[in-house]
Order: structure tokens, then sequence, then C-alpha cells
């Protein structure tokens, strides 16, 4: 099987303007796919973001690599990005990364009710919606990957993030009833349907830098980092997005058939404890 395993598929990213969904939509043009981004941002960020995929793809054009601007924390919007997907990647995507996520870490009872409702309704429901308009045409050819971003918060919990780990525990969940659902679809030749998470601890990227910026307690932002993984993740390395990609890149390879149903952690040993 080539690099370009992914040439003639296409993939949706969804929060791929930043962090761990852009090192993805990066890697899977690298591996051939029409990539679909979608996220929040200025103009700036966002043509920043398309700019960066076009320059990882496998060479098959710019015209590969389109933004699609739905807010996930309307059902609507998502109807209407996977409707207009459907039409520009001929028939529906083959690979969905629902990575989108947002984090607000503080006690349950100071948790606002509007925070609650938009890390469920972003990290959770958006997969749902996303999930329910592309995998009946996944089924239909016989081949298409589900990757979740989930989070350690989706196996085990921390205080101070009841939404966050709500969600991450249900989008375990919901791949997992996913997976059953579609197990039997496809064969060996064509690569079938599976539906994972993965699972990472600490990564590298803007959604956790409150949290290091919390832990400095006057030092450097290499002490705050130092102290959060002294916390919980015993390699005490950060794992970087481009390492998260590649494992959601081998999960799209047709050997990865019967890799389904799984909630993967990345996470130095955190989950091991
Ligand atoms: P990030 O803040 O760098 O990126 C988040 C992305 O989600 C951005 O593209 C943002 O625009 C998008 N987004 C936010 N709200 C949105 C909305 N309403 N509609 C559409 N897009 C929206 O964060 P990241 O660290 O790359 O996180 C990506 C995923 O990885 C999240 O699901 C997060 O929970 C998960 N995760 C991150 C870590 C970590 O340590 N960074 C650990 C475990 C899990």
């Amino acid at each position: 099987m080539s690099e370009s395993f992914l040439r003639g598929r296409t993939a949706l990213v969804t929060g791929s303007t930043s962090g761990i969904g852009l090192a993805i939509a990066k890697a899977l043009a690298a591996a051939g796919a029409r990539v679909a981004i979608n996220g929040l941002g200025t103009p700036e960020q966002i043509a920043s973001a398309v700019r960066e995929v076009e320059a990882a793809d496998a060479g098959t054009g710019p015209a590969h690599v389109r933004h699609f601007g739905a807010d996930l924390r309307d059902p609507d919007a998502i109807a209407a990005m996977m409707r207009d997907l459907a039409a520009w990647s001929d028939g529906g995507v083959d690979v969905l990364v629902n990575n989108a996520g947002i984090q607000h870490a503080v006690p349950l009872h100071e948790m606002p009710v509007s925070r609650w409702n938009d890390i469920l309704a972003i990290n959770l429901s958006s997969a749902f919606h996303t999930m329910r308009a592309a995998l009946p045409a996944m089924a239909a050819r016989g081949y298409g990957r589900v990757v979740n971003i989930a989070s350690v918060h989706g196996l085990v919990a921390s205080k101070d993030k009841a939404p966050y780990a709500a969600s991450k525990f249900g989008l375990v969940g919901l791949s997992k009833v996913a997976a059953l659902e579609y197990a039997a679809q496809g064969n060996r030749e064509s690569g079938g349907i599976t539906v994972n998470c993965i699972c990472p601890g600490w990564v590298e990227t803007p959604l956790i830098e409150p949290q290091i910026q919390a832990r400095m307690r006057g030092g450097s932002r290499e002490d705050g980092v130092r102290a959060l993984l002294a916390e919980k993740q015993p390699s005490l390395r950060m794992t970087l997005p481009e390492e998260i990609a590649a494992l959601a890149v081998f999960l799209c390879r047709r050997e990865a058939h019967n890799i389904t149903g799984t909630a993967l952690p990345v996470d130095g040993g955190w989950t091991a404890q």
C-alpha cells in the first residue's frame, strides 16, 4: 500500500483550524485524501490553516482542501455542512474525524450552565450529528473510518471537569455503539467500516494553555508544563499533535479493518495507574 493510500477518498476533520485537528488534516492530505477542514477563527487563521493543509497535500492539488465553517453548537449548521460535503465529495465522506472540542475547568457547582451546554454540544452531540449523516454512505461503499478524538477523560475522571468528562465518556460510548452497528459492513478487501476513539493525555496545543498558566506559580512556562505532567502523565513527556495524527492515519488503513470499537489511550501511562 503506497503512502498515498487515501487518494480518491474524502475526509472531514472537525475543529481543524488549530492543534490536533490541524495536524490530522495535514497528515490525511499527505496520505492523499481530499480534506474538508472545519473550525472557528479569524479569516486569516482559517486561510493559514487551509494553506498549511494544501502544503501537506500529496500532489492532489489545492482544489482538494476546503474550509466548511459550521459552528458545531448548531445542529442545523452541521446538517447543512454534511449536505454541502456530500456534494463536494461525490456522495459523502470516507473518513470522519470528530476532533473539535473545548474545555472549561472549574468545580461542578461553579460551572456555568451555558458552558455545560456548549461543551456537550461541541464535544459530544456534534459527533452524533456528523456520524448520523456520514455512516450510511460509508456502509454503501464498504469502506469508512470514524476517528473520534476523545481523551483520557473518556476513561478516567479528574476534578473540575464535569462537562468535559461527561462529554468524553459519552463519546466513547457513542463510538462503541456505532462500531457494533457497522462492524459487519464491507469486507477485508473494501476495508470495512470502523469507529474508534483516540484518548490523548496531555498534548501541547492551545486547549491546555490555561491549565499550564495556572501551574506556573510565578515561575516559567516550562515549570507549568512540568507541574502539569507530574500530576498525571508518568512519561513526563507531552504528546505532539503530529503523533496523534500518525495514529489517526494508521486507523484509516485497510489493514486496520478489524480495529473497531476501541478507545486507544495515548497518555504516557496515565490510565495504566
Ligand atoms: P484546540 O483548541 O487547539 O483546537 C480546538 C478546535 O476546535 C479549533 O479548531 C476550534 O476552532 C474548534 N472549535 C471550537 N469550538 C468550535 C465550534 N463551536 N464549532 C466548530 N469548531 C470549534 O484544541 P486541541 O487540543 O487541538 O483539541 C482537539 C481535541 O483533542 C478536543 O476534542 C480535545 O478535547 C481533545 N484533547 C486534547 C488534549 C490536549 O491535551 N490538548 C487532550 C485530550 C483530548
